[in-house]
């Protein structure tokens, strides 16, 4: 018997199963009406499933409330495949699909009561009116002299309430509701901004890119260095499809850290303001509820949005664009984990229309497609605006280390040099130092030297209970060293300072100098990342020292030295894709300096001066990067020829975890099929989170479907102890 999974609207966010009565025209994605205890509620239907005769009987929805899904058939199909491929429940894939927002009931829409003339009266009715109640005589002459119509609110409100009321006895006028918008930009004035004149570069992108739009085939892969124009082209590509009709799709990595760009397509589609809608996470509930049902509803045709947008209501698409298409952040890290920008291609297709990936340092993955013939690929060589690239000098710490024996090795001498030439002249500096991930290497402060595993050519992790280091990828183990293998020295150690000490360091070598820290702890504050930009803009502070978050998209004029005090922090993490985000890390960081009229300069201190990425990002050079980075990937075994998996399980309880995650390795190799590789089960660079113990496995496998199939399977007969949470992040993005 077909049984439908309902999400009851509310907090508490219940899910019940209930038996679809006989002729009600039930599917996934319907509201409806159930009983619940002994009242009436209301809900989603997240899935149908068959459900086995129980001695239970199930109670049955009590009525639809619309006939329609809300969901359009094209996002079910989105919605389906997403279960499928990424090996989550309907229920969550729903969840995303229909934010809460627009699921529960209570953020309806808002609305304002208006007051219209109906039947207006004679003249002589009008001067009795006017003895008799001169209140109800002035009501009908403002709606006469506003054209007909007033919001209740603005003729009084409850005050007039009374008068209106008889005037609508009487027929003289009538009451109607009507739905009003929450906009998230109420007051916000945008100059409308003109297309520029294309140059030949941009011309031949462009044409490629309205053939695409006229009919569709494959993906674009725009790859433009920074300031090369990219935007200018995404532009005028949605300006064509509005033109034509059709509605245009915009993602965006995180839309607070890309203001300018969401300010670009604003300012450019002034005119047709109320047709765009930018979806982001400070959107009040009621305000999503507004600009979902307005896209729903084709009013808006624009949409721009982070990640979740790709599940904008949209109809007749006419292309869909991906802005800095490598960046992670369009990985969700909660189930359903899927991929943004991939889904955006895959939407793509069910919608038959273009979509556009764009990047300075595109993924190796959609890189790899282009070579394949999978998608296209377009290059725009130079910037748009004759500045030059910044120039990037590669400091080596090993020597700046024999210099200084003892001391911090910290601020090499050229950098502080530099520091000081530019704060003397008034230019403002920005300092990275990206410390994430957990996981520690082991690395030589003499020679740079990193301990390796030598079947996976990672980093090896170290594990203190052990005292051993082990290889994340298929659990290779080393006896910690006390020297360095490769010179000897016993200076081998973790890598270990990060921003707070640097902040200490550079208030007493530049006493003078004001000085703001950019991280995740220092900016827990609200605004406090705007405040603290908007200070940087206006020049009260001559020095940031930041991690990533300060990456990306910024724009400061008189920022003419950007220095990067360890590139290898990221480099030597047991992550086939360490080198890849370097150096896409390194290429973003260059293009914060110099965005002015001055030029820019780039210092990048590390212990290992010759690894590819710093190597080729210091020349610009991406095809050479990508080409031996797909090698390496290619010889390993590794993404993009691959499918990568991470199979992991948490719990509060250490053993079963590690045993669950066990078993499961156990059923997986079993019938093991053709081209697909498992590693160990071993815990997680991130042992302990949230007083859950972490283990986990990877799984390498040549067909993407293949391997979902493969774990969906063995996950469906291997029930996890209640304790215990099995997660599975298909084409994980870290480990
Ligand atoms: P990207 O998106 O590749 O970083 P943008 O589109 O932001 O590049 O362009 C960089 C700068 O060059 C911007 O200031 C933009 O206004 C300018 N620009 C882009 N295209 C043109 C063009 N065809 N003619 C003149 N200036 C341009
Ligand atoms: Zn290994």
């Amino acid at each position: 018997m077909p049984a439908a999974r309902v999400l009851i609207d509310g907090p508490s966010e219940l899910v019940f199963d209930y038996a679809i009565p006989e002729g009600m025209d039930a599917v996934t994605g319907c509201r409806v009406k159930v009983p619940l205890r002994n009242k009436s509620s209301t809900g989603t239907i997240l899935d149908i499933t068959e459900t086995m005769p129980t001695k239970f009987t199930l109670r049955e929805i009590d009525a639809l409330i619309d006939p329609e899904p809300l969901i359009t058939p094209k996002l079910m199909e989105l919605g389906k495949w997403i279960a499928d491929y990424y090996v989550a429940p309907m229920e969550q894939v729903m969840r995303s699909l229909l934010p809460e927002a627009v699921r529960q009931e209570s953020h309806s829409e808002k609305t304002r009561k208006l007051v219209c003339i109906d039947q207006k009266p004679d003249d002589e009715t009008l001067e009795k009116l006017g003895k008799r109640a001169p209140r109800q005589h002035l009501i009908l002459a403002l709606l006469d002299a506003a054209g007909g119509q007033m919001a209740l609110a603005d003729l009084g409100g409850g005050s007039v309430a009374a008068s209106v009321k008889s005037l609508a006895k009487n027929n003289y006028v009538k009451v109607i509701e009507e739905a009003v918008r929450r906009d998230p930009d109420e007051g916000e004035e945008f100059l409308e901004d003109k297309p520029l004149k294309l140059n030949p570069g941009q011309e031949v992108a462009m044409k490629e890119v309205l053939q695409q739009i006229s009919e569709p085939e494959k993906p674009l892969l725009l790859h433009g260095v920074t300031g090369s124009g990219k935007t200018e082209v995404y532009l005028q590509a949605a300006q064509h499809c509005i033109d034509s009709g059709k509605s245009v799709l915009v993602l965006l990595p995180e839309i607070s850290l890309t203001p300018q760009t969401v300010q670009r397509f604003k300012s450019r589609f002034a005119s047709i303001q109320d047709q765009v809608a930018v979806l982001h996470s400070h959107l009040s509930q009621g305000e999503r509820f507004d600009e979902w049902h307005r896209i729903r509803s084709g009013k808006a045709r624009v949409v721009i949005g982070a990640r979740s947008a790709i599940f904008a209501p949209l109809t007749n698409i006419g292309i869909i664009i991906v802005d800095e298409e490598h960046e992670n952040s369009y990985k969700q890290e909660t189930s359903p984990r899927y991929h943004g920008r991939d889904l955006a291609v895959l939407r793509g297709h069910l919608e038959k229309c273009a979509v556009l990936l764009g990047s300075a340092t595109p993924s190796l993955e959609s890189f790899h497609n282009t070579q394949t013939g999978k998608y296209k690929l377009l290059t725009l060589e130079e910037r748009a605006d004759d500045k030059s690239l910044p120039i990037i000098r590669v400091i080596d710490m090993r020597v700046e280390g024999r210099k200084h024996k003892g001391a911090p090795n910290i601020l090499s001498d050229p950098l502080r040099g530099h520091m000081e030439k530019k704060l003397a002249e008034g230019e403002q500096v920005i300092l990275f130092l990206n410390r994430r991930g957990f996981a520690r290497s082991l690395q030589c402060g003499s020679c740079g030297h990193v301990c390796e595993c030598r079947h996976c050519a990672l980093p090896l992790t170290y594990h203190r209970q052990e005292e051993r280091l082990i290889c994340h990828i298929c659990g290779h183990q080393a006896i910690t060293p006390k020297k360095c293998p490769e010179c000897g020295d016993p200076g081998i150690r973790f890598q270990g300072y990060g921003t707070e000490q640097v902040e200490g360091i550079l208030k007493k070598v530049f006493p003078l100098a004001r000085l703001a820290r950019i991280d995740a702890d220092s900016m827990r504050r609200k605004n406090a990342l705007k405040d603290t930009l908007r200070a940087f803009h206006q020049r009260k502070i001559d020095i940031i020292i930041g991690t990533q978050m300060i990456a990306k998209g910024l724009h400061f004029p008189n920022v003419t030295l950007v220095g990067v005090l360890n590139a290898d922090l990221g480099l030597h993490v047991p992550d086939f894709r360490a080198g890849e985000r370097t150096f896409q890390l390194l290429t973003q960081v260059a293009g914060r300096a110099g965005r002015g009229e001055m030029e820019g300069e780039v210092i990048v201190q590390t212990y290992t001066p010759h690894s590819p990425s710093i190597q080729y990002a210091r020349h610009h050079d991406f095809p050479g990067y990508a080409e031996q980075e797909l090698d390496f990937r290619e010889q390993f075994g590794y993404p993009p020829y691959t499918h990568c998996a991470v199979l992991g399980t948490r719990s509060g309880h250490e053993r079963r975890a590690e045993f669950t995650l066990q078993n499961l390795h156990k059923r997986l190799a079993t019938d093991l099929p053709a081209g697909m590789k498992l590693g160990d089960a071993l815990p997680s660079p991130l042992t302990k989170a949230h007083g859950q113990y972490r283990f986990q496995m990877m799984i390498l496998g040549s067909s993407a479907r293949g391997l979902s199939r493969h774990v969906r399977a063995v996950l469906d007969q291997t029930p996890a102890p209640e304790d215990v949470t099995v997660v599975f992040d298909m084409d994980a993005m870290g480990f």
